[in-house]
């Protein structure tokens, strides 16, 4: 469902501009930001994606991944379409890179499913990227909250988004897994499209105000060298040694075709991680 976008202003020369995300896009009539679902209609940003579901499924939370939050539960798990990264080797690559086929559900209806669910904690917004459906997300976490104050929010994401909407939104989260892709301003660049400091900058803020875990996909040739892993260990272990980190094995997917990442690598990885960090794991290995 198309509604007018948050954050947002219009220009003198017929323009807008988006500041949801560090993009900072400055929109022409008729064409859309960097993420494929804010457009500018005469004059008025809007978003396509508004309540447009293409993934819902009841996931074990390990699988967002959260280890330390509520383990051994389940999460009513939803996504939409879009990204403001476009990561050479996104796993969802299908919702995240175009327009997939969605169903719209109403804030409310989608409420109403999370706590008509057994054995649901609640919400978890992931699959392709929250930040870009920000106005949903706010609303549906916004109004779960207040309908049932126990039921928790979750959000996984890359973490590009501005402190404005962050600290909008982070009264109704409660935990969040944010992928730190590398500590290099080259990679977020080059493969993904974005920038590192906003990402850190991002982590910092949520880590102080609800559960932060963190993802890094090693992708081999690309950010698997243990001094990058180190370097991400340290930013994380100044801000709490307690913040979990999942190292996650890389396969080809997508546009990248480098082999899967190398498993004693990714073993001498975790080692290192672990001399700054109390909770490190290995994924899909
Ligand atoms: S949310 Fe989309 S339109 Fe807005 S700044 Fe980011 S990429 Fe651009």
């Amino acid at each position: 469902m198309k509604r007018e976008a948050m954050f947002y202003e219009k220009l003198k020369d017929n323009k807008v501009h988006c500041f949801l995300c560090p993009h900072n896009c400055v929109i022409e009539n008729g064409t859309f930001g960097k993420c494929g679902v804010r457009a500018h209609e005469n004059g008025q940003l809007v978003t396509i994606n508004y309540g447009e579901i293409t993934s819902a499924a009841l996931d074990p939370i390990e699988k967002k991944p959260l280890y330390y939050f509520k383990p051994h539960t389940q999460i009513f798990s939803v996504g939409s379409f879009g990204c403001n990264f476009t990561c050479g080797f996104c796993q969802n690559y299908t919702i995240s890179q175009s327009v997939a086929k969605s169903q719209f559900v109403s804030k409310e209806d989608l409420v109403d499913t999370v706590l008509s669910m057994k054995d649901n904690i609640g919400i978890a917004f992931t699959y392709n990227e929250p930040s870009i459906w920000y106005e949903y997300v706010y609303d549906s976490a916004k109004l779960l909250k207040e309908t049932s104050p126990d039921k928790a929010v979750v959000v996984v994401t890359n973490g590009y988004i501005q402190e404005e909407p962050l600290k909008k939104l982070l009264p109704y989260v409660d935990a969040m897994n944010i992928d730190l892709k590398s500590f290099n301003t080259i990679y977020y660049k080059d493969l993904c499209g974005g920038n590192l400091i906003p990402v850190l900058e991002t982590i910092e803020r949520a880590a102080r105000a609800c559960h932060v875990e963190i993802t890094t996909l090693l992708v081999s040739g690309e950010n698997d060298k243990l001094t990058e892993v180190e370097e991400i260990a340290k930013f994380l272990s100044n801000i709490s040694p307690e913040i979990p980190l999942h190292l996650s094995r890389y396969f080809p997917r997508y546009k990248l075709e480098n082999p899967p990442t190398d498993v004693e690598l990714m073993k001498n990885a975790e080692k290192t991680a672990k001399k700054y960090l109390n909770k490190v794991s290995l994924g899909n290995i």
